[in-house]
C-alpha cells in the first residue's frame, strides 16, 4: 500500500526529471527528449508503449523578441510572440490604436488587441493584452493575418496603453519580433494500452495528458503534473488492473491547437469511438483545493460531478469544485467532444504560471499529482458509460 506522502515524493522527483529537459515544444529536441523518457518509464513498467507520429506545419519563435513603450514615457513590456506569429522586419516602430478584444480558443479566453500602425498608417503589428495577469503566449484564431507580428503582453500593461488612448494620449512602441513560420514540425503522442483484468463485457477509458509545453517554459503544472499523474496512474493499472480497458494518451502539440488529440481522433476507426465509455482528460494540476471542471454532455457532467463528490468527501472534504458546461475547447478534451464523444476533465488552476518561465516544480503541485492518480482509478472503474454528443467544428488554422 502506497501512502499519499510516497506518491508525492515519487511525483515531485520524477516531475523535477522531466522539467530538466527544459521547454517540451513541438517541433523541438526538447519534446523528443520528453518522448524518450516518457517511453522508457513506460516500457520498464512492462507497458505496451506504441507512439504515433504528428506533423503539423512549423513555426520558430525566433531567439528573441521585444517591446518597449517609447511615449508618452519609456519603459520596456514584457512580451512573448504568439503561436503563428509573423516577423518583424528590424526594430519596427508604430502608434498604438485600440482595436476591440481578441477571443482565443473561441470565447474561452477574451483579451484586449490593439493595432500598431507606422508612419503611414499602415499596419505592422498587433498587440495582445491578456485578461488577468502576465504575459503569456496562446496560439492565434483561423483567420489571423500571420504575415506581421502579435505580441502578447499582461494584463496591467495592457490596462496603461487602454488609459492612454482613453485620455487621447498619443502612445508610441518600438518592437522586434524574429517569430516565422518554418517548414514543417514533427513529434509524437505516446499510447499505452492496458488490458483489462476478468470478463473483457465492458467499454474502453481513454485518458489523456499532454506532455508538451509552450516555447517559453518547462511547464511543471502546464502539463508535467499531468503527464506524471498518467504515467504514475499506468503503473498502478499494471500492477491492479482495471475492470475495463484503459489507453492513456500523452498527447503531443496541445499547444499547437490541439494537434497531437486532433489526429489522434482522425486516426480512431467508428468502432474505436463506439467502444469508448467515456475520455477523462487532465491538465494543469496546479497548488491548492480548488478544481475546475469541464464535462458533457449533462448527463455525464452530472454522474462526473456526483462520483467525484463522493470520492472527495470521504477523503478531501476541503475540496472545492467548480464545474463548466459545456466543455471549451481551450484543452485536449475539445478535440474529443468535438469528435461527439463524452469527455470530462480537470484542472488545478495556476493561472498566473500559464506559460511562464518559471513554472517550476513545488510540493502543492506534487501534492495534487499523487491525489489525482488513486481518484483516477477510480473514475476509470466506476463511472457508467456516457452518452454520445452531436459532433461540432473547431475554428483551427491548419
Ligand atoms: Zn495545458
Amino acid at each position: 500500500m502506497t501512502t499519499h506522502e510516497e506518491r508525492a515524493t515519487r511525483a515531485l522527483s520524477d516531475l523535477e526529471e522531466l522539467v530538466a529537459l527544459g521547454p517540451r515544444f513541438h517541433g523541438t529536441s526538447g519534446i523528443h527528449d520528453a518522448e524518450r523518457l516518457l517511453v522508457g518509464w513506460l516500457v520498464g513498467m512492462g507497458a505496451r508503449v506504441r507512439t504515433q507520429e504528428v506533423r503539423t506545419p512549423g513555426w520558430d519563435p525566433g531567439a528573441s523578441s521585444s517591446l518597449r513603450v517609447t511615449a508618452p514615457l519609456e519603459r520596456a513590456v514584457p512580451a512573448w510572440p504568439m503561436l503563428w506569429s509573423g516577423p518583424a522586419t528590424g526594430v519596427v516602430r508604430g502608434r498604438v490604436h485600440a482595436v476591440g478584444v481578441q477571443g482565443l480558443w473561441g470565447d474561452s479566453m477574451v483579451w484586449t488587441k490593439f493595432a500598431v500602425t507606422d508612419a503611414d498608417g499602415a499596419l505592422v503589428a498587433y498587440l495582445h493584452a491578456r485578461d488577468g495577469g502576465p504575459a503569456a503566449p496562446q496560439p492565434l484564431p483561423a483567420g489571423s493575418d500571420t504575415s506581421v507580428p502579435h505580441l502578447a503582453l499582461g494584463h496591467i500593461d495592457g490596462l496603461s496603453l487602454s488609459e492612454w488612448l482613453a485620455d487621447g494620449i498619443t502612445v508610441e512602441v518600438e518592437l522586434a519580433c524574429e517569430s516565422a513560420h518554418a517548414g514543417e514540425a514533427v513529434s509524437r503522442n505516446v499510447i499505452v494500452d492496458v488490458p483489462a483484468a476478468g470478463p473483457q463485457d465492458r467499454g474502453r477509458v481513454l485518458v489523456s495528458g499532454h506532455y508538451d509545453t509552450f516555447f517559453n517554459t518547462p511547464g511543471a503544472y502546464d502539463n508535467g503534473s499531468g503527464t506524471i499523474a498518467l504515467v504514475h496512474l499506468v503503473r498502478q493499472l499494471m500492477t491492479q488492473p482495471p475492470s475495463r480497458p484503459v489507453t492513456v494518451v500523452l498527447t503531443t502539440a496541445e499547444e499547437w491547437h490541439l494537434a497531437g488529440s486532433r489526429h489522434y481522433v482522425e486516426q480512431m476507426t467508428a468502432k474505436d469511438g463506439e467502444e469508448l465509455d467515456f475520455v477523462l482528460n487532465v491538465d494543469g494540476l496546479g497548488r491548492g483545493d480548488f478544481m475546475e471542471v469541464f464535462a458533457g454532455p449533462e448527463t455525464f457532467e452530472r454522474e462526473f460531478l456526483a462520483v467525484l463528490g463522493a470520492y472527495a468527501a470521504e477523503n478531501r472534504p476541503d475540496l472545492r469544485v467548480q464545474s463548466r458546461f459545456p466543455p471549451t475547447c481551450g484543452t485536449d478534451q475539445g478535440a474529443f467532444y468535438a469528435a461527439g464523444l463524452p469527455v470530462a476533465f480537470y484542472t488545478f488552476n495556476d493561472l498566473h504560471r500559464l506559460h511562464q518561465p518559471e513554472d517550476l516544480p513545488n510540493p502543492g503541485i506534487a501534492a495534487n499529482i499523487a491525489w489525482s492518480v488513486p481518484l483516477l482509478t477510480h473514475l476509470v472503474e466506476v463511472l457508467p458509460r456516457a452518452d454520445r454528443v452531436p459532433s461540432q467544428s473547431l475554428s483551427i488554422p491548419f
